[in-house]
């Protein structure tokens, strides 16, 4: 037996025997063609199969993500058609006068190469994507389409890294568990695994030598036990019987009421980032959306979103919450959030540098365009915004006066528009340290207590190599909870906390003992979190 530690991507626990994806298996020859004519129609046919394919990859991938995270196969069949691939293609079988399968391989590994060299982000992604083209296009040209690469039997997944393209085209009942070498929780990948249930853990190393050996991936511990002993497997089994039971005995928790043993009701909101999250955030019965990482609508794509197209994803949220209270962050883009078309320079601390409302304030017009169509949408519903990474009051000042100016100018046009609560992030120490000036001016705080953990700690929270030290848990992040908490209520405003360190229930007593007035977790979260705080008393009876 050997047990290796990685990192919990997706929840959940698989049995199985190991299946190593390699990639890149096509062995593409150098054929001399005598009809690079008729070499090039294969070519034409072939990316026309490629780009139908991908049209069908989307409309399966908007049915288990959603449209945003689907749009992936969008972009790699507008790669297509824009003959990125075609027009190199086809001049390399024209003057070299080769097989199409060398000239697609050769020219795709020319692109991605190409794409490595830059440093930015999103070509990184589409590096990733012209590999997954190349490959669709030689396994629709070798005639064998591009077929999953795993036979009958249910597996275990293992591979360097895995792209959504690759994991959709799997048949799900055939994909046991996941495990990858290369992989974040934040990836298309992760949303995707998740969505279709699928336990899965990354920083694996790939050891093809593994190949049908039975492993245990275990998505919550980030745990993979390769041929597990009796004893492991009895344990096992027991665990993933017990996190059955687990479940449904949480689903009875449904129905129930967000009150702590002292009767106190507690609302527990729903984090989403996605819209296909709100299915999950409505089943758990979350009291509302306590927030909605905006930044997702902006990402993975190539221009900003339009108001039009922003309004209607707002009131779409509204509408389905049906009445319930809705946070919508305003974006909170820079740091380890980006998209290209934003032109962020590189710096050497982005996490304490151009991000959230620092470049909302700076540029003006993307900030009006969102607060406008959130505005809109808060005709349909109740509905309030939250600021993002606020350090003084006079970044709150100058929000004010926009929000004005906004007010006054739909008011001359005459567009409707209903009313939103103001509220802001409370995720920096200087924000926590003026609170009782910051509560005078808004309407309510949400405590993010993960960037709050990693500015307080001075641990990012993206660096492994002091994940040690960034601790939601230390007396330092607890007493600026405490600070926040009261110098709200002495204003009158509520508390939320919106980071991870709301779903830590062992830390639920101490957090509604301090007085917090809202927790907002992750959907999956909700369940267990309700049974925790009916079992909790606050007060001294
Ligand atoms: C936080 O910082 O705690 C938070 C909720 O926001 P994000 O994780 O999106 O930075
Ligand atoms: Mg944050």
């Amino acid at each position: 037996m050997e047990r290796y530690q990685g990192k919990s991507i997706a929840w959940g626990i698989a049995e199985g025997k190991i299946f190593p994806y390699v990639k890149d298996r096509y062995q593409v020859e150098k054929i001399r063609k005598k009809d690079p004519e008729g070499e090039i129609e294969r070519y034409r046919r072939t990316e026309e199969e490629a780009i139908r394919q991908l049209g069908e990859a989307y409309d399966k991938a908007v049915e288990i993500v959603g449209a945003r995270s689907a749009s992936l196969f969008e972009m790699q069949a507008m790669l297509l058609k824009e003959g990125h691939f075609r027009e190199p293609v086809e001049q390399m079988i024209r003057e070299m006068r080769v097989c199409a399968e060398y000239a697609v391989a050769s020219q795709g590994r020319k692109l991605a190469r190409a794409c490595q060299q830059l440093t930015d982000e999103r070509e990184r992604r589409t590096e990733a994507d012209i590999r997954d083209i190349s490959k669709r296009l030689l396994a629709l040209l070798s005639g064998q389409g591009y077929a999953s690469p795993i036979g009958q039997e249910p597996v275990i997944l293992m591979a360097r890294e895995i792209s959504p393209g690759e994991l959709l085209q799997m048949e799900r009942s055939l994909v046991l568990g996941l495990v990858t070498e290369v992989g974040m929780a934040d990836s298309h990948t992760a949303i995707l695994a998740a969505a279709m249930q699928i336990p899965f853990v990354a920083g694996i190393p790939f050891r093809p030598g593994w190949s049908g050996k039975t492993a245990v991936v275990d998505g919550r511990l980030g745990e993979v036990i390769v041929e597990p002993d009796e004893d492991q497997l009895e344990k096992i089994h027991r665990r993933c019987q017990e996190e059955k039971w687990e479940q449904e005995r949480l689903e009875a928790y449904v129905q129930k009421e967000d009150v702590t043993l002292d009767g106190d009701r507690i609302p527990l909101l729903a984090n989403i980032g996605e819209l296909f999250e709100l299915e999950a955030a409505r089943h758990s019965r979350a009291a509302g959306i306590g927030l909605f990482r905006s930044e997702f609508l902006y990402m993975e794509r190539e221009t900003y979103p339009s108001e039009e197209e922003q309004f209607q994803i707002y009131r779409q949220i509204v509408q389905e919450m049906q009445g319930q209270p809705v946070v919508i962050r305003t974006l909170d883009i820079g740091a380890d959030k980006q998209a290209d078309y934003f032109r962020l320079e590189g710096e050497i601390n982005p996490a304490m540098g151009y991000r959230g409302i620092r470049i909302s304030l700076d540029r003006e017009e993307l900030f009006k365009t969102q607060l406008k169509a959130l505005f809109r949408a808060a005709m349909y519903g109740d509905l309030s915004v939250l600021y993002p990474m606020i350090t003084s009051l006079e970044e709150v000042e100058a929000i004010r006066e926009i929000v004005c100016d906004i007010r006054e100018e739909m008011d001359a046009k005459k567009i409707p528009y209903g009313k939103m609560r103001q509220g802001i992030m409370i995720e920096t120490p200087a924000a926590v340290m003026i609170s009782d000036l910051l509560a005078e001016k808004v309407d309510f705080f949400s405590i993010g207590t993960n960037d709050l953990t990693q500015y307080t700690m001075a641990a990012d929270r993206q660096n492994p190599r002091v994940s040690h030290l960034c601790s939601s848990r230390h007396p330092a992040v607890l007493r600026m909870i405490q600070m926040t908490v009261k110098n709200g209520h002495r204003k009158g405003i509520p508390v939320t906390i919106c980071g991870e360190l709301a779903a830590d229930r062992e830390m639920t007593q101490k957090l509604i003992g301090m007085g917090v007035d809202a927790l907002s977790v992750s959907p999956n979260q909700i369940l267990p979190l309700r049974k925790e705080l009916r079992s909790i008393t606050v007060r001294e009876h």
